[in-house]
């Protein structure tokens, strides 16, 4: 069973603290941004993030929400997921992980494997170059998207 990641105070005062740290002014709408990123699960896009602000604060942007996005990206304070097929959505758990996709409904969940960086890779992986890091998607149906096929 993948760890469900909880977001709580606590999570939002590291988070103002990381911040802090990485030398971000803290506008309130930053600060909105951040605390509607960490409370959310699933990895959101940067609309779910704006959808989730808005409320709050009606004067914020979807475009102010990209670029407090992608500066937060770009001091590592979180990371983007790329799908090939899907729009960019954003991670705010540091710490490596992989991730468990749902091709029905996209939902992305996180999942905790630190054996992968003890296994052997196969011989190919060598020769092609310099491993810098692992990480491993899988795919399928989510217990959600099976619930829904079973009761129909
Ligand atoms: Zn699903
Ligand atoms: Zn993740």
């Amino acid at each position: 069973m993948p760890r469900q990641r909880v977001s709580n105070e606590d999570d939002i005062k590291a988070y103002r603290l990381l911040a802090k740290k990485l030398g971000l002014k803290m506008t309130p709408q930053r600060l909105q941004i951040f605390d509607a990123l960490m409370s959310m699960k699933g990895h959101p896009s940067a609309e779910d993030v704006f959808e989730a602000v808005r409320p709050k604060v009606p004067s914020m942007s979807l475009d102010t929400v990209y670029r407090t996005l992608a500066l937060l990206e770009h001091h590592g304070a979180i990371s983007r997921v790329q799908h090939a097929d899907d729009k960019a959505r954003y991670d705010s758990e540091t710490r490596r992980h992989c991730h468990l996709v749902c091709t029905r409904c996209r939902a992305i969940e996180d999942f905790y494997w630190p054996e992968i960086e003890e296994l052997q890779a196969p011989d190919e992986t060598a020769q092609w170059g310099k491993i810098e890091r692992r990480y491993l998607e899988l795919r399928g149906i989510c217990r959600d998207c099976l619930a829904k096929d079973a009761r129909q």
